[in-house]
């Protein structure tokens, strides 16, 4: 039978709650555990897809095609367990479900109220997530004392209950802060939290107590009095350069153990060897590159965390250093490509909407006419495609049909829309449902010997994950054919452009589909290993010709 962990967060938002999770999971992955992961979200959207990266960073994609909270990004780095559509519910998908069967009649004519009815259909999902796996860890989004996440707390409430201690546990994350004018570490807010959590019946049995420094025995113990948790498992957790460091700094701390303890388990011990290569691979380190990332949420790097996890993954796999340098594509629309000068590679993302568009297509055009590496995600694919078929084939409008729908020559574009003989009537009622319209999820990809995707990867069939619309127009493959592309994926049907590649270039590649959701730290990503190489050899060849003869 699954033991259940459940994970709240209190006094502020973005503490970590997720890698700690994450880090939790690892380690009891690494003592023999079978781990599920769940994300609880207490927002009304039935699934972030339609979300901003402004406000709630990326969206993360799994296998079978669910965009999901960017946490089970986190979850898929840390742990050996495939997430997907049971692993992420928001209060909009509970309350979905719950209407429907109450449409259909399924209530037999009760009155449908949030106890029962939306904390059992919670618990539902919750088993339903946690499959077969020994542990399953239930992430609670949001903050104790929010409104909206009460339905979530009653019903892991009661699951404590109904499971009794000996196979469910809750572990609660908060803030110890420092106040420098003061000079003290402060224990209220905790104190305040545990209270709150308490006063809804959850008696947390762990604190994580975030903090930048480490929790002195005083506190410690004053935390542990006033909350009634035992001193052992009142867990620091300070502030670290690296987040790879935190399994080893959780089971430091005995974490696992008080866990495995209090479910009565015999476990062998942990075994995070492979935690200690990632973390120590920041110290063999003995080269450095800068990535140009053009892309239009320059202030968040949530907005695009998996990309800066896989370019440290292939810092952490080829011993560089990956700086990542974010440049504004609005800024290159104004203030031209001289922004782009110094740097050893470049990346367009994937990304929706007009905004800096032209910019992206000025950055590809500087790549490839100055050999500096480039890869292309998803939309920086589809702009490297247009870049080619204005520049090389000399199609001067060509466009994606997601930007422009009257362009003449319509290289990106929807497969309805490519696919009218004539290729000419693209006009779109503009009133699409852009909820679940989408490609979406782990598609199989066939990859062209003698390719450069094919040499990286080592083989012939790869499985990545898709989010978009739009695609290559497969009427202009001779036309980009005839002008050195070369189309080295397709996808297994054969109908579909998912890789380009010009092999006359150092290193300049597309690809239709999200690499970065599928790198890890423990196993990097072949694309973007090879990517930060190319960079490397860029870089080296730029150091020697600066060098004095
Ligand atoms: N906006 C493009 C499309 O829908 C690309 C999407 C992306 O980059 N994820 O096809």
């Amino acid at each position: 039978m699954t033991r259940f962990i459940f994970v709240t967060g209190g006094v502020v938002s973005s503490l970590g709650k997720g890698i700690a999770s994450a880090s939790l999971g690892a380690i009891l992955e690494a003592r023999g555990l079978k781990v599920a992961m769940i994300k609880l979200d207490p927002y009304i959207n039935v699934d972030p897809g339609t979300m901003s990266p402004f406000q709630h960073g990326e969206v993360f994609v799994t296998e079978d095609g669910t965009e999901t909270d960017l946490d089970l990004g986190h979850y898929e780095r840390f742990v050996h367990t495939t997430t997907g559509r049971h692993s992420n519910y928001t209060t909009g998908r509970i309350y979905e479900t719950v209407i429907q069967k109450e449409r259909r009649g399924d209530y037999l004519g009760g009155t449908v109220q949030v106890i029962p009815h939306i904390t059992d259909e919670i618990k539902r999902s919750i088993h339903a997530g946690a499959g077969d796996a020994d542990i399953c860890l239930v992430e609670i989004g949001g903050t104790v004392g929010d409104i909206e996440s009460l339905p979530f707390l009653e019903a892991i409430r009661q699951m404590g209950t109904e499971l009794g201690s000996g196979h469910a546990l809750f572990i609660h994350l908060t803030l110890v802060p420092f106040i420098s004018a003061s000079g003290e570490i402060k224990t209220k807010p905790t104190q305040h939290s545990v209270k709150e959590l308490r006063s809804i019946g959850i008696q947390p049995d762990i604190l994580i107590c975030r903090g930048d420094r480490p929790l002195p025995p005083e506190e410690r113990r004053k935390i542990a009095l006033f909350t009634n948790v035992s001193e052992r498992a009142v867990i620091s957790a300070v502030d670290v350069e690296d987040i790879y460091q935190i399994p080893e700094l959780l089971h430091r701390q005995a974490l696992d153990q008080i866990v495995s303890e209090r479910f009565g388990l015999e476990l062998p011990p942990a075994d995070l060897s492979d935690w200690r290569v990632v973390v120590e691979a920041r110290h063999r380190q003995d080269g450095e590159v800068t990535v140009g990332l053009v892309g239009k949420y320059v202030d968040l790097s949530d907005a695009y965390l998996s990309l800066n996890e896989a370019l440290k993954h292939a810092g952490i796999h080829t011993l560089t250093r990956v700086v990542v340098r974010y440049i504004d594509s609005e800024r290159l629309e104004t203030d031209g490509v001289s922004l782009l000068e110094g740097l050893d590679a470049i990346l367009v993302p994937g990304g929706f909407g007009r905004r800096g568009i032209e910019g992206k297509i000025a950055a590809v055009q500087y790549a490839r006419e100055q050999g500096v590496p480039y890869l292309g995600i998803c939309l920086g694919m589809q702009l490297a495609v247009v870049e080619l078929a204005r520049h090389l084939a000399k199609l001067g409008e060509a466009h994606s049909t997601e930007f422009d729908p009257a362009t003449p020559d319509p290289i990106i574009a929807l497969i309805t829309e490519w696919q009218q003989a004539d290729g000419s009537v693209h006009q779109r009622s503009g009133r699409e449902d852009l909820g679940g319209t989408m490609r979406l999820g782990g598609q199989p990809c066939r990859l062209m010997s003698d390719s450069l995707a094919h040499a990286l990867y080592g083989r012939e069939l790869i499985i990545e994950r898709h989010r978009h619309r739009y695609e290559f127009n497969n009427r202009y493959r001779a036309a980009l054919e005839s002008q050195g592309m070369r189309i080295s994926g397709w996808s297994a049907d054969g109908r579909l452009v998912e890789i380009i590649e010009l092999p006359d270039h150092p290193w300049f590649l597309g690809c239709q589909f999200h690499p970065e959701f599928t790198s890890t730290p423990r196993d990097g990503h072949p694309l973007f290993s090879g990517f930060i190489r190319a960079a490397r050899l860029v870089r080296e060849r730029r150091d020697q010709q600066a060098a004095p003869a």
